[in-house]
């Protein structure tokens, strides 16, 4: 919803690393073990791919999903952009108590959503991936919002938050 509205590009780690692993591609075969078991891929592979798609882009704004999960990769994403003359814009949040992660992943049914997989991707969450919040709000750049509601509410919720970000 988001990126038709801002007419954008998605860029989804996540997605990309599951359509090489399908593809059967040398990328999918080195990302593989660690898609499955839920660790993060390494940052340099991660880092990779997404130099590619900026210089890709030509001025184009992206919406990155699922990244960054580092502080390394969100440090080498502001080296990529500053070598586009681009920059972060604005970084967006959002909260949901574990349960309620859990639940909606387990409904969702994807390859590496079995309990233990999930679970063990919220603690890599905690430990690795949370300490970006207080580096882009360091950065005046954080939005946060409420995630634990129907689709409509949390999108509203959305623009509410980018549009004070943005102000
Ligand atoms: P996602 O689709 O965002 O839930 O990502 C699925 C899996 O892909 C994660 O559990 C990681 O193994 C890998 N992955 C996706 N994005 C990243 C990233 N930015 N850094 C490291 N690993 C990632």
């Amino acid at each position: 919803m988001l990126v038709e509205r801002l007419q954008i590009t998605h860029v989804s780690t996540g997605g990309l690393f599951r359509q090489a692993i399908e593809e059967g591609t040398p990328a999918g075969t080195e990302v593989r073990e660690y898609v499955e078991s839920g660790r993060l891929v390494p940052d340099h592979l991660v880092t990779q791919l997404v130099e590619g798609l900026v210089a890709g882009q030509q001025g184009r704004g992206i919406c990155f999903d699922g990244f960054p999960r580092t502080l390394a990769q969100a440090e080498a994403l502001d080296q990529v952009l500053t070598g586009h003359s681009a920059s972060v814009h604005m970084v967006l949040a959002l909260d949901l108590p574990d349960e309620v992660a859990l639940s909606r992943l387990m409904s969702r049914g994807r390859d590496d959503d079995d309990y233990a997989t999930a679970r063990y991707r919220l603690e890599v969450y905690q430990a690795t991936t949370a300490p970006l919040i207080r580096y882009y709000k360091e950065r005046g750049l954080l939005a946060r919002v409420d995630g634990n509601s129907d689709i409509d509410t949390v999108a509203q919720r959305i623009d509410e938050a980018l549009q004070a970000v943005a102000a």
